[in-house]
């Protein structure tokens, strides 16, 4: 009797655990960040026919100067920068400002740079031009901001929904929140304010301080194509043997401060490291990529980019750091031509990109390291990361979130829409109407996901022997 009793209640406990974990897989909820959900129910108290929002406004106030930018020389302006963010009522461009601060401003942006929609990239100051860090929507405080103007990405979420797929990935990742801007009084339409690719805390990139009296330091370097001035390019090992046609940059320590000591520390550091990588030493205990780079950095970044086909990742605006004592660590940035948004050709979903990207393409000859994005892969295809469902809902609730914010910026930007003045080759590949940029979205993510399900695992033949025969001992 005792015994059909523990029987009967484990069978009971066994079933009403079943049933909360079915619940709990069906149930999907909006990953707001805290301040997201004030503002998603931010409704405007007011009877007005003027401009109000439930996202925060930013203004930008040139006093009359032309921002620079396209010249590619760092020069900036001295602005005047607002952000209205009420908790409630909505915001409205008169409203008092949370934030009041100078800025040194300039656009930023490789091929966007020609955009009609710009980006910018902000540096905070005080009135004496010092760094002006602030809590910018809820981000971790800083002083460096890149404003993000969706354009080419006309379901105008990209870089918000895979910086913070990318979050749940990766140690850190950018931070961003969705703002409307207005430049000089004119409305320019829905952006996103991100945490510029900086050293910093938390999301940005984690390493310790330059001090100018070594000749060393921790540092962010960057693959992209080569500079116009080439002496701000590196002469590592990879770029002089002809192994990469990707440039690379010191990012950190910033140009200003960045000391020719310093400059060839990095620069032989990398080249060290390279040499060890395209060696018979690749994966030796002693020199190989282990004792070198975060394995799992570069499993992650691999992941992500490859699952949105970001096919620029990886060789441009490539961001990379380590700590003087750390190991390489890789920074996600920039989806705009993900998800087949590249500008000059079609990206089939049957393609892999990565076995020919500077290190990569040597990560990729391990067998151990294919393994671990293999296993990596298919277990964020089961959970709320990349599973499918999810994917898709998570986008439903991002443009939910924006609401009326999405009319008003393609009252701007809406001729877009138009095929001839879409920027996609050929023409036919523009999508028509915000719904149909959001169906191609949902469809390749779909397509990819199913795809990488059954094949991704051909990636064992980089890592097969008669391929990688040449390096092994
Ligand atoms: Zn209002």
């Amino acid at each position: 009797m005792k015994n059909k009793i523990i029987v009967i209640s484990i069978s009971l406990f066994l079933v009403v655990l079943c049933f909360l974990a079915k619940t709990n897989t069906v149930e999907v909820t909006f990953e707001a960040k805290e301040d997201e959900f004030y503002r998603k129910n931010n409704i405007c108290d007011k009877k007005e026919t003027d401009f109000c929002t439930h996202l925060p406004i930013v203004t930008i106030d040139t006093n009359n100067q032309a921002i620079p930018g396209e010249a590619r020389d760092g020069t900036t302006i001295r602005t005047d920068i607002k952000i209205i963010d009420n908790k409630k009522g909505g915001n409205h461009i008169e409203d008092k400002a949370d934030i009041k601060t100078e800025a040194d401003i300039r656009y930023r942006g490789n091929s966007s740079m020609h955009f009609d929609k710009k980006g910018y990239l902000l540096n905070f100051v005080q009135k004496d031009g010092t760094e002006n860090k602030v809590k910018v929507m809820g981000m971790e405080k800083h002083d460096e901001w890149v404003l993000h103007g969706p354009f080419l990405d006309k379901t105008l979420i990209k870089n918000y929904l895979w910086y913070n797929i990318s979050r749940k990935m990766m140690d850190s990742a950018p931070d961003c929140r969705f703002c409307e801007l207005f430049v000089d009084g004119d409305y320019k339409g829905l952006y996103l304010m991100v945490e510029a690719p900086t050293r910093g805390d938390k999301s940005r990139m984690q390493i310790s301080k330059y001090n100018e009296k070594d000749d060393f330091s921790s540092y962010i370097v960057r693959f992209d194509r080569p500079n116009k001035n080439p002496d701000e390019n590196l002469v590592n090992f990879s770029f002089y043997t002809y192994l990469s046609s990707s440039r690379l940059e010191v990012i950190y320590p910033g140009k200003t401060k960045l000391k020719d000591s310093v400059k060839k520390y990095i620069n032989d550091d990398i080249s060290r490291f390279e040499k060890a990588l395209y060696s018979y030493d690749y994966d030796s205990f002693r020199y190989g990529y282990k004792k070198n780079l975060n394995v799992d950095s570069f499993v992650n970044y691999l992941i992500i980019n490859e699952f949105t086909q970001n096919v620029d990742a990886g060789r441009n605006s490539t961001y990379i750091y380590k700590d003087i004592r750390g190991k390489y660590n890789m920074y996600v940035w920039d989806f705009n031509n993900a998800n087949n948004s590249y500008i000059n050709r079609e990206i089939k979903t049957d393609e892999f990109e990565f076995q020919l990207h500077p290190w990569f393409e040597m990560l990729l000859a391990d067998e151990y390291f294919t393994k671990q994005v293999l296993s990596r892969y298919q277990y964020l295809r089961k959970i709320d990361v990349l599973k499918e469902e999810y994917l898709l809902n998570y986008i439903d609730d991002i443009i939910d979130y924006l609401g009326d914010a999405v009319d008003r910026n393609f009252e701007v930007w809406g001729y877009t829409f138009q095929q001839e003045k879409g920027l996609l080759e050929p023409f036919s590949r523009n999508p028509t109407s915000y719904e149909e940029a959001v169906k191609q979205l949902k469809t390749h993510i779909k397509e990819r996901g199913r795809f990488l399900d059954k094949y991704f695992v051909t990636i064992k033949q980089f890592s097969a022997e008669s391929k990688v025969k040449k390096y092994n001992h």
